[in-house]
């Protein structure tokens, strides 16, 4: 059987693209299930729960299991026992990550905004009917990647799919959105660490490990607050972590900006020099939701910046 397994600290793409994948499975004749490698977020839930759907088994190791990857294809952000398990394909959306393979694998990478556009495709191609459900599932992945289509990673593949999902699902676009970013928004009774680290992935990059943790907000003003607390824990955790670098970036969704927690003076040095023409230095006399009289040393304002995967790890990488 094989297992259909999203990345660590799995969001809305990873779970539910897995979900309508089995289900594509099953119409060519391929036994093959749904799973998860951790706790799913609070949108996730909301999405599941709106159509009564339980979330996919949590699979503890991936070890022997014929697996097949979708929303991620690195090792780094695999879940445990990858190393020793069997990869029967991948089905993603982000830059190659020096995967091996033992045996000759299925694989279809597309530089689109999310791997449930892939999944679309796949029954498109196949003349295969997607159900009231699974459209709805589909088109919430690509809502939930995009930012409603205003992350940079969007294209037109990934609107055209949208509109024609949310048809089949009879779902107004703008509103679940809303909806589903008010949830994602909602952190009460949320540990800061975990919420760090309910979107964290971690790059590795010839001899180092680096990590950034995102959260996507309509109200960044709360985590700015604990801008101390945050700073704390982030430096506690790369030493736990045994990280070379660490960044965490909290996303304004309205206003399309990023700010970036720096945790030490390499992160950054890096920074500085990643994001040179972009990168405004936060002045708390000029930003008046930011409280007054602090070094913001380590803060650094990205207007225009939202997602990580097109716009903050690759001009990382580039320095490093
Ligand atoms: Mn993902
Ligand atoms: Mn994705």
């Amino acid at each position: 059987m094989i297992h259909i397994v999203g990345h660590k600290n799995p969001d809305t793409d990873s779970i539910v693209s897995a979900i309508v994948m089995a289900d594509y499975f099953q119409k060519t004749g391929k036994q093959s299930k749904a799973f998860r490698t951790g706790k799913i977020n609070r949108e996730t839930k909301f999405i599941l729960d709106k159509i009564k759907i339980k979330p996919p088994y949590l699979v503890e190791n991936l070890a022997k299991k014929k697996v097949f990857l979708v929303d991620h294809n690195e090792k780094e952000q695999a879940g445990t026992g990858i190393e020793r398990a069997e990869i029967f394909g991948i089905l993603d959306h982000h830059k190659l990550g020096g995967m091996k393979t033992k045996e000759p694998i299925y694989i279809r990478i597309e530089p689109i905004g999310s791997t449930c556009t892939l999944i679309f495709k796949l029954f498109q191609e196949m003349n295969f009917q997607l159900s009231k459900n699974q459209a709805f599932l589909l088109l919430s992945g690509i809502l939930s990647d995009t930012l409603k289509f205003t992350s940079p990673t969007t294209t037109k593949e990934d609107k055209k799919a949208a509109e024609i999902l949310a048809k089949i699902s009879q779902q107004n676009i703008n509103i679940l959105s809303q909806e589903m970013f008010r949830v994602r928004s909602n952190i009460s009774g949320i540990k800061l660490e975990d919420l760090i680290f309910s979107d964290y992935k971690e790059y590795k990059e010839e001899d180092l490990i680096f990590g950034i943790g995102v959260h996507e907000t309509l109200n960044p003003e709360v985590l700015l607050k604990k801008e101390k607390e945050i700073f704390s824990i982030l430096q506690r955790f790369k030493k736990e972590k045994k990280l070379n670098l660490f960044f965490f970036a909290l996303v304004d969704i309205l206003k399309r900006k990023t700010y970036l927690f720096l945790t030490g003076e390499k992160e950054k040095e890096i920074a500085e020099k990643a994001f040179k023409k972009r990168a405004k230095r936060i002045n708390p006399l000029l930003s008046p939701s930011l409280p007054l009289g602090k070094a913001k040393e380590n803060l650094l304002l990205l207007p225009g910046v939202v997602s990580r995967k097109k716009q903050i790890v690759p001009p990382i990488l580039k320095v490093l």
